[in-house]
């Protein structure tokens, strides 16, 4: 049987609930990223948080084992910086309400970085910064009030840790949001900047993005038209999955990182009824009904990539008596 990943010469990750959950490697995620190595595969780690350098990402990732070169990391800090670059003349005032490392990229980008209104900024950008202080924000609002444009390197409005979740890029953004009357131009996945800068950095002809968020990882790839590939071992689960819009429905879905060498999973669907491995699920008056044996994770897995086929082509709008079932996954 033929690996998945064979059609495929670039895998971009994404880090968190993909390769660690808090100071933790996912199980399976630092062999299934050695086996890619071995087998010639290109790896990109795409991140969307820009309080770090690609220096320190790529440092924890070597430091749970997963050998990683800082040139393989992309960020949206990174991608912001380029952006800037190529939307604004070079010495442009800059208000960054980010980390230092995102104020080393908007000096890289050769703008000049301000802190105040009154410095008149023609752009504002903003990232993650977990010592975020509410007078820089009030600092941001203004200015965008007064005519500077906005940037945002992502909008994940939480972030998971060890102890829990924890206020994203996204609360920071909510809140300047609330005094002005548009959105903020966002860097960062499910927008085009930052995955352009992973396929113009990896020169991947083929890649598959890796992730586990529909609204960030999937979506992401959809935006600039390549593969995906869902896993379980992160955020989103067989409800995500089966409500995920069109532009969020991955190409393929696995347990971990190590189900990329396993046969690519496939539906046989005809007249409301899908099959998958030794699972069928029927429609029946727009609920969804579960037959065979699914004691195993990789028989949910059947069942839910199965139900994701109803879902999709619309003869099923409820399915909890097998969500109930599938109790191995998210
Ligand atoms: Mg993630």
């Amino acid at each position: 049987m033929t690996a998945f990943i064979e059609g495929y010469d670039a895998v971009f990750f994404d880090l968190d609930g993909v390769l660690y959950l808090g100071p933790e490697a996912v199980e399976g995620a630092v062999d299934g990223v050695r086996r890619l190595h071995e087998a010639g595969v290109a790896t990109v780690y795409v991140t969307n948080n820009a309080a770090r350098s690609t220096a320190v990402v790529a440092h924890h990732l070597a430091e749970l084992g997963f050998g990683a070169q800082e040139q393989e990391v992309v960020s949206s800090a990174q991608a912001a910086s380029g952006l800037l670059r190529q939307e604004l003349p070079a010495g442009s005032k800059v208000l960054v309400a980010g980390t230092d490392n995102l104020v080393e990229q908007v000096r890289l980008a050769g703008m000049e970085v301000v802190t105040t209104f009154a410095e008149e900024p023609v752009a504002v950008i903003q990232g993650y910064d977990p010592a975020m202080t509410w007078p820089r924000l009030d600092q941001a609002a203004i200015a965008i009030q007064r005519g500077a444009r906005w940037f945002a390197t992502n909008t994940d409005s939480t972030r998971p840790t060890e102890h829990g979740l924890v206020p994203g890029a996204g609360a920071a953004i909510q809140a300047v949001r609330n005094t002005v009357d548009h959105d903020p131009e966002v860097v960062g996945k499910p927008f085009r900047p930052l995955m352009d800068e992973a396929l113009r950095r990896s020169g991947a002809g083929r890649p598959v993005f890796v992730g586990d968020r529909i609204d960030t990882d999937i979506m992401g790839a959809h935006a600039v038209g390549i593969d995906s590939f869902l896993v379980f071992t992160g955020a989103h689960g067989v409800r995500d999955l089966c409500l995920a819009p069109v532009d969020g429905r991955p190409t393929a879905i696995g347990w971990n990182v190590e189900s990329l060498f396993e046969p690519r999973r496939t539906a046989a669907i005809a007249d409301g009824v899908a099959t998958c491995g030794a699972v069928t699920v029927r429609a029946e008056a727009g609920n969804a009904l579960l037959e065979g044996d699914v004691t195993k994770r990789e028989a949910q897995l059947d069942a839910a990539w199965a139900l994701a086929q109803l879902f999709w082509d619309g003869s099923v709008s409820t399915g909890e008596a097998v969500f109930a079932r599938l109790d191995l996954l998210p």
